[in-house]
């Protein structure tokens, strides 16, 4: 009951956006036993946190605006995100090839010392320099390069990190719905009561005690639009794309290039068989829904990759392109690649409370969950202790965190499986393919073969366990199959879901 005296299912938390901070949120103050409710208004992950270019970093260049704390932040959850995800986080080494017109040497191993040392490393090696005469990132570079630097940081699969909070959540009794945007919501005495549309039209109300604005680039919207009120803070959105073509290099060392324009551009083995190349800094104004890469920013992505590598690429060798809008914090910074990549935390407690999220990282989304969680559990006379520095995340339950071990171990319980999917699967779920496996005893036992290398079993599970409702939630968030699969995927995807939909009508 309510101080309007009238009963609406009321939740500790409601919490608004399904990105990497909202399901973070999500799954701490649901581990600390607070009733959550999370509702995204399209899929999980299905704007900025599959769009990063996802690095689990410290940040390099973020020293040169001085902001230590956020590097030192950022570094210290590198090991702890290694350590609760090594299925879907692993480390990477960084080439980064020196010339003399870019940042001088001096400042280059000042910076790297410093990213050595700002933060304790104990599974990832530190810096140092390389010459491309003796050196496997060398050959696919053009002669101008002799010598450069390497150093570590992480790469995470974006978008599984935040299915995987959210099921985490979960698990710990959080309701989350997917397609369920927040239309409105109001203040009602000492809750809100919150206006969301189903996946099937219906609206409902819930209630509650505090509202959790994670809506990412929609943040500043959400307020003014939604709950029509006024801002304190304001987001700049500026897009970042990047771009997708066959591999330009045969190993496992990503590059960090400096550009004359002073920007940084990341070339990183990805999915086996292609380079990811990004990403770009552009001012942006429009809906953060419809944002999309433009040819300015393709053709820029080609020169620049074509001034450090032989193979040289043409905005026809492009494959695949993704973009998103960074929601950053309006620091009245000049220049878009120097507003801050930190977060603010906004708690309004003119009434029920409501905390608003503004800017971010990925890498950093764990230790503002647990920032978050730790400001508003004591508003609602929760007492408990942070929990998620030291718990894996679904399917990173892995003795000593060892991933070669684990896949070693699944290969030999199923001896059955062909190398790439059990490596494939792994990777995706961790000890979590258990689940998706059950009882199969040999590859027909996991239903049809929808598409080649794709079994119902693996799309059964990603229906039930992981919220999956489209194609593109399966092909491109759950998985990264659109880059490897036939071109109708789509479409034998989307008919597979409709005939289970039929199906499942049919037996209600
Ligand atoms: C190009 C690029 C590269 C990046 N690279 C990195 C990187 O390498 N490493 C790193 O750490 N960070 C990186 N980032 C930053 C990182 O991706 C973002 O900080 C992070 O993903 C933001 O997450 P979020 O949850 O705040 O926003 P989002 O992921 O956008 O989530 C917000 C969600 O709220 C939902 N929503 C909005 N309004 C409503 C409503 N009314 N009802 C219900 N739901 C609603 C949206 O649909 C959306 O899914 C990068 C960002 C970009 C753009």
């Amino acid at each position: 009951m309510n101080q309007a005296g009238d009963a609406v299912e009321t939740y500790d938390l409601v919490i608004i956006g399904g990105g990497i901070n909202g399901a973070g949120i999500a799954r701490d103050a649901a581990g600390r036993g607070l009733s959550v409710l999370l509702c995204e208004k399209d899929d999980l992950a299905a704007h900025t946190s599959s769009a990063s270019t996802k690095l689990i970093h410290g940040g390099l260049r973020y020293l040169e605006y001085y902001e230590f704390g956020l590097v030192r932040k950022a570094l210290q959850e590198r090991e702890v995100l290694l350590r609760a995800a090594p299925h879907i986080i692993w480390p990477l080494r960084f080439v980064m090839p020196h010339a003399r017109d870019q940042r001088p040497e001096w400042m280059i191993r000042c910076g790297l010392f410093l990213y050595d040392h700002l933060a304790r490393r104990e599974v990832l090696p530190g810096s140092g320099t390389v010459s491309f005469a003796d050196h496997p990132s060398g050959g696919p570079l053009k002669g101008d390069f002799k010598r450069g630097f390497i150093y570590s940081d992480g790469w995470v699969q974006d978008a599984r990190l935040v299915v995987l909070n959210a099921m985490d959540a979960a698990e710990h009794g959080a309701r989350i719905l997917t397609r369920t945007p927040l239309v409105a919501a109001k203040r009602d005495g000492d809750i809100w009561r919150c206006q969301l549309r189903a996946a099937n039209g219906e609206l409902r109300e819930v209630g509650a005690r505090i509202l959790v604005n994670a809506a990412g680039p929609w943040v500043q919207s959400l307020i003014e639009d939604k709950l029509r009120m006024p801002s304190s803070k304001s987001i700049r959105l500026v897009k970042g794309s990047h771009i997708v073509v066959k591999k330009i290099f045969d190993h496992p060392f990503a590059y960090i290039f400096q550009n004359p324009d002073k920007r940084i551009i990341f070339a990183i083995p990805y999915e086996r068989d292609f380079t990811l190349i990004g990403t770009t800094d552009v001012e942006y104004r429009g809906d953060p829904g419809a944002v999309a890469i433009d040819d300015d920013e393709i053709r820029y992505l080609c020169e620049m990759s074509n001034r450090y590598f032989h193979s040289q690429i043409a905005p026809s060798d492009v494959l695949s392109t993704y973009s998103g809008v960074r929601p950053l914090l309006d620091d009245a910074s000049d220049n878009a690649s120097s507003v801050t990549r930190d977060y603010a935390l906004e708690l309004d407690r003119a009434g029920a409370p409501l905390m608003s999220v503004f800017g971010g990282k990925i890498t950093t989304y764990r230790k503002l969950a647990e920032e978050v969680v730790d400001k508003l559990a004591p508003l609602l006379g929760n007492g408990k202790a942070t929990w998620t520095a030291d718990a894996p995340l679904p399917g990173g339950d892995m003795p000593g965190a060892d991933f070669a071990r684990f896949l070693q171990g699944l290969l030999q319980r199923h001896p059955w499986l062909p190398q790439a999917l059990a490596e494939r699967w792994a990777r995706a779920y961790g000890t979590r393919v258990a689940k998706l496996i059950g009882q199969a005893g040999n590859l027909a036992e996991l239903g049809a073969e929808i598409l080649p290398g794709l079994y119902e079993a693996e799309l059964r599970y990603l229906v039930d366990a992981e919220w999956a409702g489209a194609s593109e939630d399966i092909l491109w968030r759950r998985s990264k199959l659109k880059l490897h699969l036939p071109a109708n995927a789509a479409e034998v995807i989307d008919n597979w879901l409709a005939a289970q939909t039929a199906a499942a009508r049919k037996i209600a």
